[in-house]
Parts: C-alpha cells; structure tokens; sequence
C-alpha cells in the first residue's frame, strides 16, 4: 500500500472499479478509458512503481501476472491480443502502480505511438 496511489486504492476498495479477476496476489479491471473493446488492467496487489521497479523477488510475481493475462484475455474472448507495460512520463506512464494493458478485440498498428 502506497499513500495517495489510486491503484492501492482500487485494491483496498476505497476507489470503485469494475473487476473481472482478483486473487490475494493479483487483481484486473476494465480500463476506465478503454482504447480497443477489450481493454482491461493487471496488476500486483504489491505496490511497485513500474516495471522498471521490479525486483528479483518480484520474478515470480510478475511471471504469474504475465501468465494470467492470457488467460484473462481468453477467458474474454480474445485470442490475440496486445500486452503493454508503460515506464515512466515519456512513454505513457500515468499512474505509478505497475500495470499491464491487455488489450484486444481490434487491428493494432505496429510501431506504437
Ligand atoms: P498508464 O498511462 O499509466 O500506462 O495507464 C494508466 C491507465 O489507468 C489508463 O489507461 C487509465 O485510463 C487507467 N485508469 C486511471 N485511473 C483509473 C481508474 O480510476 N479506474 C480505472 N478502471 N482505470 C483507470
Ligand atoms: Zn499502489
């Protein structure tokens, strides 16, 4: 639990969300500004700042969270998908709990913007 993070803040309940999985170390929910029909939020119950944050003995956490968002997103009917871990201001970070993007459901342009 971080002080004024709106994640940590999602996961205490103290801020609504619209969840589609949780478990005592995981938790996702459907983006508040979706940018594709499917587009929902993973993350860690453990407050890390980004993925530039992770530690070793985070490995083993983030792999499951990694594991379980292609489950979700199957599990939601997208078998391809798009997985996107922003890392500070320039590349699109806003908030500063580490989070995954799953998102699917349309084509995607590659480069990203
Ligand atoms: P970032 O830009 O940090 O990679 O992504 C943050 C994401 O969190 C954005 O896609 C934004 O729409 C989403 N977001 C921010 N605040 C909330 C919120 O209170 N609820 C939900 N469900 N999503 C949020
Ligand atoms: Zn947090």
């Amino acid at each position: 639990m971080s002080d004024n993070c709106i994640f940590c803040k999602i996961i205490n309940g103290q801020i609504p969300a619209n969840k589609l999985y949780e478990d005592d170390e995981l938790l996702a929910f459907w983006d508040i500004s979706p940018q594709a029909p499917k587009h929902f939020l993973l993350i860690p119950k453990k407050h890390i700042s980004g993925p530039g944050a992770i530690k070793e003995e985070d490995e083993q956490l983030i792999g499951r969270l990694t594991r379980k968002a292609g489950d979700l997103a199957r599990e939601n009917g997208v078998s391809s998908f798009r997985l996107v871990f922003n890392e500070g201001p320039e590349a699109g970070q806003t908030v500063f709990h580490i989070h995954m993007h799953v998102l699917g459901g349309r084509a995607m342009s590659w480069p990203p913007g």
